[in-house]
């Protein structure tokens, strides 16, 4: 197969590589000069664990390519996958659907012989119909299908999940799309991968039921875990207690500091607004967004909490910034609402992230950047672990206490033993259990 991947971000990188690496003919075309300049320098533009060599051993086969050129990218393929960003739209939190759009016309205009045209980004309910108008409306004689593939990968984890999913889904009614899509997904069958073949519209909506599922666990727990704080009781024995019950499952059970990242904010959004333009009310999903919202700066109340609610004057230092452990993707990271809301308090900040630094500086402002965890609580007078990187997990607490303002640690993601900690002289605070005696 001849695939090409408009749009070379966590998305097109990551499932253009695998599908080079399964043995399809994958070429990468992203619109950022800057980007494909540096692809073809063998440098990978974002962090995935084991992306860069997934690359570089593809690019040396020849099965993995990349351009900024959509119109030779087009020309040939079998199948033209847009995994561009679909951001949400400034002011009104619909998804912002035109960089889809212009893909599509590019697309459009250099199409050939048959082709099939698939959605991996995440896009509402009717946006595929929209995409075969325009290619339609582009260049009239194009013989083309549109089909949703919704991705479901996880950065951090992203090509283990792309080579072994839980499901494809492939929404398209044309019998002969669905037979490129097969042979497309035909070495996962050696995986056993379930296909969920549907319609168009159904396969774009199973892609944000799904994520606002998973956001509403996190609430859920996240409420669970307020109480449990409130009643003398410790979520992480109720989330266990309740996910061994095969009909609530273990996972995104665990109480923190709020959702964040490049997914779930923006499409639980976009779905609530789907609902409400089709009178469709989604009043689960609203409450989900507004409790996640509020929980952020509830974090960083819980810091002042451990100063008599007073952060005037307090030095905060941070220990994780991206929305999760193993990437680098600080978009709607939980660490800059509850960073700013500690400034906002008065404290000052001082921050570090394994890999996330650069990023994070784009969008931060006033904190001091330090150059490992030691560095960073140095002089502080609290620890507040946002992010649960491994390297997080075995500090020397002892060393630590020594040389901080005041030892308070402040674990937003129940990484350690509050009896533990305290024993080493901190005072300790997670999220929804007892404190230590
Ligand atoms: P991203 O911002 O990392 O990548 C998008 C890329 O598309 C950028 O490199 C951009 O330069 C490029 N681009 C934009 N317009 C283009 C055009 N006309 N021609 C060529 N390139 C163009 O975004 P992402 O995180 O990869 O997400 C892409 C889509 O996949 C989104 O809809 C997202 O919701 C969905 N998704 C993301 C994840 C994730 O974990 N990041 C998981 C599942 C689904």
């Amino acid at each position: 197969m001849r695939i090409t991947m408009v749009g070379a971000g966590y998305v097109g990188l990551v499932s253009g590589a695998c599908f080079a690496d399964f043995g399809h003919h994958v070429v990468c075309i992203d619109n950022d000069v800057t980007k494909v300049k540096a692809l073809n320098r063998g440098e990978i533009p974002i962090y995935e664990p084991g992306l860069a060599e997934l690359v570089a051993s593809n690019v040396k086969q020849r099965r993995l390519s990349f351009s900024d050129d959509v119109a030779a990218g087009v020309r040939g393929a079998d199948v033209v996958f847009i995994a561009v960003g679909t951001p949400s739209r400034r002011g009104d939190g619909h998804a912002d659907l035109s960089y889809v759009y212009a893909a599509a016309r590019e697309v459009a205009a250099a199409l050939s012989d048959f082709t099939v045209v698939v959605t991996k980004s995440t896009v509402p309910v009717g946006t595929g119909d929209e995409v075969e108008r325009i290619i339609r409306e582009q260049n009239p004689d194009a013989k083309f299908a549109v089909v949703s593939n919704p991705e479901f990968l996880r950065e951090g984890a992203a090509i283990r999940d792309f080579k072994h999913p839980d499901r494809i889904v492939i929404g398209t009614d044309d019998t002969r799309a669905r037979e490129i899509m097969a042979q497309v997904y035909r070495p996962l069958y050696l995986n056993a991968a379930p296909i969920v073949y549907t319609d168009r519209r159904t396969a774009e909506l199973i892609k944000y039921a799904a994520n606002s599922f998973l956001a509403t666990k996190v609430a859920f727990i996240n409420e669970i875990a307020d109480l449990a704080e409130k009643v003398g009781a410790n979520v992480q024995e109720v989330a266990r207690g309740i996910g061994l019950d095969n009909r609530i499952g273990a996972k995104f059970l665990h109480a923190g500091p709020g959702y964040g990242g490049s997914c779930f904010p923006k499409d639980t959004l976009a779905l609530i607004k789907t609902g409400q333009d089709n009178e469709a009310p989604l009043r689960i999903i609203e409450t989900v967004v507004a409790v996640n919202d509020q929980r952020k700066r509830a974090m960083a109340r819980k810091v002042a909490n451990a100063f008599g609610g007073n952060l005037r004057g307090k030095s905060v230092a941070v220990l994780g910034m991206t929305f999760k452990p193993n990437t680098d993707d600080m978009r709607d990271a939980p660490s800059i609402p509850l960073i700013t809301a500690l400034q906002d308090m008065g404290a000052t900040v001082r921050a570090f992230d394994p890999v996330g630094m650069e990023q994070a500086k784009k969008v931060l402002e006033d904190v001091t950047f330090c150059s490992d965890a030691y560095e960073c609580a140095k002089g502080a007078h609290a620890l507040v672990i946002v992010t649960e990187w491994e390297q997080f997990r075995a500090l020397d607490l002892k060393e630590m206490a020594v040389t901080m303002a005041t030892p308070v640690i402040v674990d937003l993601r129940n990484i350690y033993s509050p009896d533990e900690v305290s024993r080493n002289g901190f005072l300790y605070c997670g999220v929804g259990r007892p404190q230590p005696m």
